[in-house]
């Protein structure tokens, strides 16, 4: 089977054919550092996380950059509502944002430039497109670009170009399709920026935030690469805005792919402060869960559906989660018995990898991916409770499980998730009584690790502790 992917520009799903054999440039929006970031923005990182693994996986040789917003409406708007530069602002939720993709084990980008650091690419970009006659400066100050002069508008959201109305602007970063306008490419200084200024030949002022995108993916990937992603909610304006200024200003196609995720709802609704349903990743692990568990959630629906985020939800996770730790530790213990099996294991570990990377190669279809994971799981449960495969029979399961946690990134519990040493003794004190004919004793270990919230389970190799 060929990748492929649904291209939100084709409106189809289409054969991925890269630009330069072997390579990607992928370029994905990347947080605003106005506050935590909240599961519905690592909802859209891990998609992207699962898309660069998997291009990787396949042996491709990915670029990908991720930029930095740290200055727009809403950065501005906050540090001065904090009482603080926008440096030292948005400094703390950017050092924030770096320790949450490690929580989520999110491979890092190649490069996360800031918008700050490139004002100067971004004056050059304006400045092109002013040569390309669809920049103007008007009576307010700043300067727009206009939609009018551009014929190509619209084809991302495929807006009716009949609709527009020419001349109607918008400074805002964010604004609805309805209200389709020019847009900001320069807002000219206003007092509510208070020290957030740059010179440029249209007088002291800052970028919009759409150019931001398009004069770091160019600097980065050049004029034209291969993949864009954002979430959906970044269609219209942002996407459809880049996609203006960059083919404008340089004359060629800008991207050939666009990947967009769905929403993530809460509890089947819109996740809102109000409705007390907004969850940050911090909350969440407040709560007990891992970086693992959550990654498990976020992972586990195809990107292009809306994901119904729920405790009940990580609960699952937890207990698939477990299920794979349990496996993994029965491979553990039969790899130290003598050789079984490995014809029989190495034919299930290749069936498995090649189903694995099918469903892949199918527009990211994880659910399918996962499904040919469990379906190992079974079917070597099965022979392992026959004792059928064992020693290096092992090898080719491990192999496989290796190549496919390269991209699922799941299969190695968190350190918090690790069973404490004074729980594993408590655990090995409960089987001396035991074998002692002591069961007072081992159910009163019991009751205590239960307490704490750990749960032992005997099992033919012995007991086994796992969390409650
Ligand atoms: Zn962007």
């Amino acid at each position: 089977m060929a990748l492929s992917f649904y291209n939100t520009l084709a409106r189809k799903q289409q054969e991925f054919v890269p630009i330069e054999q072997g390579k990607v440039g992928l370029y994905t929006c990347g947080p605003t550092v106005y506050n935590y970031a909240h599961i519905g923005n690592f909802r859209a990182y891990i998609f992207e996380d699962l898309l660069r693994r998997t291009l990787e996986f396949l042996s491709f040789d990915v670029n990908h950059i991720m930029n930095i917003t740290d200055v727009d409406d809403k950065t501005i708007r906050d540090s001065r509502a904090a009482g603080l530069s926008l440096r030292a602002f948005t400094q703390k939720y950017q050092d924030a944002f770096f320790e949450d993709i490690d929580t989520l084990r999110i491979r890092r980008a190649d490069a996360y430039p800031a918008a700050t650091e490139h004002v100067n690419e971004m004056i050059e970009l304006i400045r092109k497109l002013f040569d390309a006659g669809v920049a103007y400066q008007a009576e307010d100050g700043s300067v727009y670009f206009s939609i009018a002069n551009y014929d190509r508008y619209g084809q991302l959201v495929r807006i009716d170009r009949d609709q527009l109305r020419p001349g109607n602007r918008v400074k805002h970063d964010e604004y609805a399709k309805e209200s389709v306008a020019d847009f900001a490419l320069w807002k000219a200084y206003d007092q509510d920026d208070g020290d957030v200024a740059w010179n440029s030949p249209w007088g002291k002022g800052r970028p919009g935030w759409h150019i931001e995108c398009s004069a770091m993916s160019m600097k980065y990937l050049g004029p034209h690469f291969d993949i864009h992603c954002g979430g959906v909610d970044n269609m219209f304006p942002h996407h459809e805005d880049e996609i203006a200024q960059s083919e404008a200003a340089n004359g060629c196609k800008f991207v050939n792919y666009w990947l967009h995720c769905a929403h993530l709802v809460v509890d089947g609704e819109k996740m809102s402060k109000s409705l007390g349903n907004f969850h940050t990743l911090r909350d969440i692990l407040e709560k007990g869960f891992s970086g693992r568990e959550i990654r498990w959630v976020l992972l586990g629906t195809h990107y292009r559906q809306p994901l119904n985020f729920s405790f009940r939800a990580l609960e699952d996770a937890r207990a698939s989660l477990q299920r794979l730790d349990a496996f993994q530790q029965r491979l553990d213990e039969a790899e130290t018995m003598p050789d079984a099996g490995a014809g029989n294991a190495a034919a299930h570990a290749e069936e498995t990898a090649l189903a694995f990377r099918n469903a892949l190669e199918d527009d990211l279809n994880v659910s399918a991916a996962l499904a040919a994971l469990f379906d190992l799981v079974r079917d070597m449960n099965r022979l392992l409770d026959q004792n059928a495969v064992a020693g290096k029979g092992v090898r080719p399961i491990r192999k496989t499980l290796d190549h496919i946690d390269s991209v699922l990134a799941v299969l190695t519990p968190d350190e918090s998730e690790n069973v404490p040493t004074d729980v594993q003794t408590m655990a090995e004190e409960r089987q001396v009584a035991r074998k002692n004919r002591d069961f007072a004793r081992a159910d009163a270990l019991r009751d205590q690790l239960a307490e704490q919230g750990w749960i032992v389970e005997d099992t033919p190799n012995g007991p086994r502790v796992k969390r409650k």
